[in-house]
């Protein structure tokens, strides 16, 4: 036990230098990164596909997609067109600074304005790892109820922005959006939470303007 927080804390230490790396990287071009955190299945994925639609096509988008193992996820992002890098963790539950470093070697940074990183899907680790993104964003859905940030604050906690997905299927199971706010409130009084549908495209307009609002603050500070 005397060792183990040591090595945690070295680990953690020498992944805050990555990531500072990694936005130093980003600033340099203007390009703002975002990295989407959730359990599997909330629509991580969905959430960069349906952006991709209402985002203006002017707008360069890249992705990079972590994944314990398949390239499922990459291949749908890829038929779009977008220049997307795989990153197979081989089992670890987690993204890290380091391994966003060896991703952006392989795509066109100084060609893109805004990048979506996908991180692997856990409610847990992902927040303890900056990667370097200028936004951090949770992603709940409906079907897995609304006690998500009663049971996972330590996410929620590192938030900048919130998304509640599947919007759609409110009413017709028992979440309560009420609760769902409130357990979201208690931790966070201010963080944006965001209702959307990535299905019906429901609340997309909303999102998608808070990351365009984001993204033009980013050039305005770093840009060319
Ligand atoms: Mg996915
Ligand atoms: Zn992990």
């Amino acid at each position: 036990m005397g060792t183990s927080i040591p090595v945690v804390k070295a680990i953690l230490q020498a992944n805050q230098a990555v990531a500072s790396e990694n936005r130093a990287a980003f600033d340099r071009v203007g390009l703002l990164a975002v990295n989407l955190m959730a359990a599997p299945g909330a629509g991580k994925t969905s959430l960069i596909l349906a952006a991709l639609e209402h985002l203006p096509p002017a707008l360069r988008v890249g992705v990079i997609e972590g994944d314990i193992a398949s390239t499922l996820d990459a291949e749908r992002i890829a038929a779009r067109g977008i220049p997307v890098v795989q990153i197979n963790t081989g089992g670890a539950c987690h993204l890290d600074a380091p391994m966003i470093r060896s991703a952006l070697s392989h795509l066109p940074l100084e060609n893109l304005d805004l990048l979506f990183i996908e991180n692997v899907g856990n409610l847990i680790c992902p927040a303890e790892f900056d990667l370097g993104a200028h936004l951090n964003i949770v992603i709940a859905s409906v079907p897995e109820g609304h006690d998500k940030p009663y049971k996972y604050p330590g996410m929620f906690q590192k938030a900048d922005g919130v998304v509640l997905n599947k919007a759609d299927l409110l009413g017709f199971l028992d979440f309560d959006l009420e609760a769902f706010r409130h357990g979201l409130r208690i931790l966070r009084p201010d963080v944006p939470l965001f209702i959307v549908s990535c299905r019906t495209g429901q609340g997309m307009e909303a999102w998608v303007e808070w990351l365009l609002e984001h993204r033009r603050q980013q050039r305005e500070r770093h840009g060319p």
